[in-house]
């Protein structure tokens, strides 16, 4: 787990993104963050502090509380733990340009014992503490175990009483502005119009 990647793709003059010093700043609890991300299609950017920095899926169509229900989330590279607080704008034809909201934070804990075996075997049990998401979670890897670089996973929320069939992405807001993405663009000089895309009509 390094920064290399991500400190490659982006260049750091240009856009507002933490470079990430890489110095560990473990607190006694885990972070956790979904970030939305309106970028050339919108996603959920759900990051997992571990060991140092933010392990990342990009979720196209965001978290579901609904335990029948397995969203696609595609593993990206390793994020400084200094992006979890990001809102903003990355400018356009950077990497990912577009409209970034903290849409939940909070802190996690795993279910299994040992997380890097875990993860290793492509199944991660663990308990989120945010303010939209709460309760019981599996991460499941699908496929390109052991070949491709990158691998697809399933989020499943667990049977609890945090399970529902309401669809959480219409909380639409920031976790830590109450903005709306519309409103995250027009705050930090982004494109309004297509930031709206993204919040309920
Ligand atoms: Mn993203």
């Amino acid at each position: 787990m390094a920064l290399t990647e991500y400190q490659a793709k982006r260049n750091f003059r240009i856009t507002p993104e933490p470079k990430g010093s890489g110095k560990k700043q473990r607190a006694p609890e885990l972070s956790f963050v979904v970030q939305k991300h309106q970028a050339s299609h919108l996603h959920y950017d759900f990051r997992l502090e571990w060991k140092g920095v933010l392990l990342s899926w990009a979720i196209p169509k965001g978290p579901s509380l609904d335990p029948s229900v397995k969203r696609l989330a595609m593993a990206v590279e390793d994020h400084p733990l200094e992006y979890g607080g990001f809102e903003g704008v990355i400018p356009e034809g950077q990497y990912g340009g577009g409209t970034v909201m903290v849409w939940d934070r909070g802190t996690w804990q795993s279910e299994d014992p040992d997380v890097d075996t875990a993860l290793k075997n492509g199944e991660l049990k663990f308990v989120l503490h945010g303010s939209k998401l709460k309760g019981s979670w599996v991460l499941v890897r699908t496929k390109g175990f052991g070949t491709s670089k990158r691998s697809a996973w399933l989020l499943i929320k667990h049977k609890d009483k945090y399970a529902s069939p309401q669809d959480i992405t219409v909380k639409s807001r920031s976790a830590v502005s109450k903005r709306s993405m519309a409103g995250i663009a027009t705050a930090f000089g982004g494109d309004v119009a297509k930031a709206a895309e993204s919040d309920p009509k």
